[in-house]
């Protein structure tokens, strides 16, 4: 039986037809940016933004998809690929691609974060895609494998509604901290050097971290929404966007209590978000690279690749999102040498597929199986 998710190979025209289709289609969400800026960008990215970087980044988007849809036009069998990427590039031509000018912007209360999505899914996959065609840890995976769109989907998701999860998830900060007059914590906090800062920021996030995702795993009815982020067979960079809104909101809530408390700088608070949105992306990716001594000190993907085994004996471990020594204080480490885990995913549950009826299943139904008894649950 012919497998329909083998790896692409170079000469094929289809790279270069997806090529031509991821670039077309950033290219006309980058123009529909300009079209409707109050509806769709970040207000706090719109003032990094300088018009010659954007016009720069449009124009070259808008050749790139041209050019990849005629290597694909030229090499493949199959024509649609370079046909759909031609249809994206002429759409943002029509819409003015070519010619952006920014303008002035009026402030909406609520907008989508088309901006953060484009800009993240460009450099997420200009880092993580080579990565793992050179090194990678499963060979014979593909990146269009049966459940990337699903997983797209989440990502797509949980960047366009990057203001909505903000606002949430510093609610119940504000609610158990705001009538608390921390002045006197904030000032000691911003004499700290910036890295002092930032380390301290980095390991009490990972301790509230560590407790909600234990929690996760512990209550058998918290577990039915987590196990969705556990429920990938192909790990790689896209696939650590699997996670349920209730799981983001509740563990996103935690993480966010020390640093609305102690009060880090916008400096130290931006660099955490960039450092951890890469590093989330990292560990799930499917490389083999190992870093030496280093994955001692910072999570890799072995080790959260542990954490997302299929193997029962080993579940249970490696909750630290970003430093190991946590699991190693609380009795959850587990890393043997350069040994893999055999498998990810979940044995024992089945989950509808796509992303709003994986939204709605675990309010409604157990996806397990078997039906255990919440404690006999907990050894997750
Ligand atoms: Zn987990
Ligand atoms: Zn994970």
């Amino acid at each position: 039986m012919e497998n329909k998710h083998k790896r692409m190979r170079i000469g094929e025209g289809k790279i270069s037809g997806a090529l031509s289709i991821f670039l077309g289609a950033l290219s006309l969400g980058g123009i529909l940016c300009f079209k409707f800026p109050e509806q769709l960008t970040t207000p706090e990215f719109r003032e990094v933004y300088t018009p010659e970087i954007v016009e720069n980044l449009m124009l070259g988007g808008i050749i790139a998809t041209f050019l990849f849809a005629l290597v694909s036009l030229l090499l493949a069998n199959n024509k649609k690929y370079a046909v759909v990427g031609v249809v994206l590039g002429a759409l943002a031509v029509l819409l003015g691609g070519m010619t952006v000018e920014g303008r002035a912007v009026e402030k909406m209360n609520w907008s989508l974060g088309l901006d953060w999505l484009i800009l993240d899914l460009l450099v997420m996959v200009l880092i993580f895609v080579p990565i793992e065609l050179v090194f990678p840890k499963n060979k014979l995976q593909s990146k269009f494998h049966p459940e990337w769109r699903t997983d797209l989907v989440y990502f797509g998701i949980s960047h366009l509604a990057i203001q909505l999860f903000g606002v949430l998830t510093k609610k119940p900060a504000v609610a158990f901290f705001g009538w608390m007059n921390l002045d006197g914590v904030h000032t000691w906090v911003n004499e700290l050097p910036f890295v002092i800062e930032l380390l301290i920021a980095l390991v009490v996030t990972d301790l509230f971290q560590y407790a909600a995702h234990r929690i996760f795993h512990s209550h058998y009815f918290l577990w039915r929404f987590h196990s969705i982020h556990h429920s990938t067979e192909n790990m790689d960079w896209l696939a650590g966007s699997r996670t349920h809104f209730i799981d983001i909101f509740f563990t996103r809530s935690m993480s966010y209590m020390p640093l609305y408390v102690l009060g880090f700088s916008t400096l130290t608070f931006n660099v955490y978000i960039v450092f951890i949105a890469i590093h989330a992306v990292f560990i799930h990716a499917n490389t083999r690279i190992n870093f030496g001594f280093l994955k001692y000190i910072i999570t890799t993907p072995q080790y959260h690749h542990w954490h997302h085994c299929q193997e029962p004996e080993h579940y249970g471990n490696n909750f630290a999102v970003v430093f190991p020594f946590i699991d190693k204080i609380f009795g959850t480490y587990y890393l043997p040498g350069n040994e893999w885990p055999k498998g990810t995913g979940l044995v024992d549950a089945s989950f509808p597929k796509g992303f709003m009826k994986q939204f709605i299943f675990p309010f409604v139904k157990n996806p397990f199986k078997n039906d255990l008894l919440p404690e006999e649950r907990s050894d997750r």
